[in-house]
């Protein structure tokens, strides 16, 4: 293995200078898993990975674990809410009740799999238009159902966004989240609630249930992947796995590559913004008092 001291280097200096503490978090755990850390080969010759230099240092210091600059002074949220995890930025990551960026993320994510579920050649059906449940047009338990180009088959993908530091999800009796078990826990509940519906409900159609977890960090749950991989499979032998000029850069040459890197960046990206959201809010209502 070639040794690369200059990126180790910056990594302690990182280390030294902000007391990252990766010993102690699962968000290392986190950025572990596939796909979490692909917006880092991102280039803005790619006009969808271009982002202010701001966002990009938040990024960056949510991946290693470190202080956000922007939340240095940061007293208290506007929720009230104070402590390290406000410097750190985990609060505004999905914790706060008054300020969240949730909705935004998760609906951002949904888009990523349904654009490429389409590039892919499936029919995407979206939960605004459709009346999956009879007897109640109301209920949607699925983000969108794509129908496979080649089998005809209905996949129903249901998304959901896991936060590895909101400890007060945790089994009884673990410290942290294991890797992926964030996106694990969330995509079990939805499972249940799954379970629920069809037990009381009849469907229209006959629909494959896929609940896919992904984690703030950009990370991909292992259900998540599957039906990455299901989709990357569908347009392989559908022979629609390209991508367009404006869409390749030298360090996305392939149809999956751009869409795992795709769906990284954004996840990535709403994370930090929901910080820096967080941190605006809170510097705007502190200034009033
Ligand atoms: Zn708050």
């Amino acid at each position: 293995m070639t040794r690369r001291p200059g990126v180790l280097n910056a990594y302690h200096w990182l280390i030294y200078q902000f007391g990252v503490k990766y010993w102690s978090s699962p968000l290392p755990l986190s950025c572990s898993l596939p796909g979490s850390g692909h917006w880092l080969h991102a280039l803005p010759t790619v006009h969808l990975f271009r982002v202010s230099s701001d966002i990009y240092r938040a990024m960056l210091c949510i991946r290693l674990d470190a202080p956000v600059p922007a939340a240095e002074h940061v007293k208290a949220c506007e929720c009230g809410m104070t402590g390290p995890s406000l410097q750190y930025g985990y609060h505004w990551y999905s914790q706060c009740h008054k300020v969240t960026y949730n909705t935004v993320r998760h609906n951002a994510a949904c888009g990523c799999y349904r654009d490429m579920c389409k590039k892919a050649g499936f029919h995407v059906q979206e939960g605004e238009t459709a009346h999956w449940v009879i007897g109640a047009p109301d209920l949607r338990p699925y983000d969108g159902i794509a129908t496979h180009p080649q089998t005809g088959e209905r996949l129903g993908f249901d998304l959901v966004v896991a936060d590895p530091t909101r400890h007060g999800r945790l089994p009884t009796g673990s410290q942290y989240f294991k890797r992926g078990q964030a996106a694990a826990l969330a995509v079990h509940r939805k499972k249940c609630a799954y379970g629920r519906l069809v037990r009381t409900y009849q469907l229209r159609h006959a629909v494959d249930y896929k609940p896919i977890g992904i984690e703030v960090t950009g990370g991909l749950g292992k259900k998540a992947a599957e039906f990455f991989n299901d989709i990357v499979k569908a347009a392989q032998q559908a022979k629609t796995a390209t991508i367009s000029p404006s869409e390749w850069s030298w360090s996305a040459q392939s149809f999956s590559s751009f869409w795992m890197m795709w769906i990284s960046f954004t996840v990535a990206k709403i994370t930090a913004l929901a910080v820096h959201h967080g941190v605006r809010r809170a510097l705007a209502a502190h200034a009033e008092l």
